[in-house]
């Protein structure tokens, strides 16, 4: 709490009285310190790869270049790191699109059949190098919705691919229902690594990790549950993780999917 006193003049008399203001300013420094905290991960996540740029740049200005092993594994690492930072630098600008609400809903009719078949589809290779399958049961019945497909592709790539990231082998099982008159309920569980209880609560922020080399080694930007996050808020539903250390994960996201608040019928 802030307090500011003010002393009450009255000519002649001098000082009659005090005004004291007290200004709640915990959220306001809350939210500074957590703008802080973002600026930091922002910098030191962009420093990494540069840093490991930097090093075998020059080493390969120091003679690595002309050693036909060595040359391509090192431009390869250069390839890599870029690579890492376009992705964290596009989701950053996903993120901040998201949060000025700069580009609105493109709220559309979707067949969520074809939907949700095309985004398991895209993830066949990776399932074929490891030995997960994708199981999708939609309820009885429900097939066409209306919500920005783009966003809620983005979504569910993002699910499916934490499900595949940290799951050995397995199934991922992706389900959808109504939930309430014009809610629909979406959910990605996996039979994979987990995440420990004493982590659960923070996972939705930006850059959190529960083993930040691992992530980073699977090429992840710490950011794709944040993005889910706000992609679902925008739509007016919720999200929310549930998992078992060893077990698996199971993600849910509600959406209200009926054409009646749709912008685009
Ligand atoms: P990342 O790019 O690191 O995957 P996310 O925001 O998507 O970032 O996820 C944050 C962290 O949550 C991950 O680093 C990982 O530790 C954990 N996580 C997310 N999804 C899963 C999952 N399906 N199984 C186990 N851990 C997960």
């Amino acid at each position: 709490i802030r307090v500011t006193f003010t002393p009450i003049h009255r000519r002649e008399i001098g000082i009659i009285g005090t005004i004291a203001v007290l200004q709640d300013v915990t959220e306001q420094e809350k939210l500074e310190a957590s703008r802080r905290e973002f600026v930091a991960n922002v910098s030191h996540e962009l420093r990494t790869p540069l840093t490991t740029i930097k090093s075998y740049t020059e080493a390969l200005e120091d003679g690595a270049l002309q050693d036909p092993e060595l040359g391509p594994r090192f431009v390869g690492v250069i390839q890599n790191e870029t690579e890492r930072m376009i992705r964290l630098v596009t989701d950053l600008l996903h993120l901040s699109r998201l949060d000025s609400k700069e580009s609105p809903l493109r709220i559309q009719r979707v067949d969520l059949i074809e939907m949700l078949e095309e985004v398991a589809d895209r993830f066949s290779f990776q399932m074929q190098e490891k030995e997960i399958q994708i199981a999708i049961r939609i309820e009885n019945g429900l097939r066409h919705v209306w919500f920005d497909r783009d966003q809620i592709d983005q979504v569910l790539d993002n699910l499916i691919s934490n499900a595949m990231k940290y799951t050995t082998e397995g199934t991922i099982r992706i389900q959808a229902a109504t939930i309430a008159e014009g809610y629909l309920s979406i959910s990605v569980e996996d039979t994979g690594v987990g995440i420990p209880k004493m982590d659960l609560e923070r996972i939705f922020e930006r850059f959190y990790r529960v083993d930040k080399a691992r992530s980073r080694n699977m090429g992840g930007t710490g950011l794709g549950l944040s993005i889910a996050r706000e992609i679902v808020k925008a739509h007016g539903g919720t999200i929310s993780l549930e998992s078992e250390l060893g077990k698996g994960t199971k993600v849910t996201f509600t959406l209200p999917a009926g054409p009646e608040r749709g912008a685009g019928q």
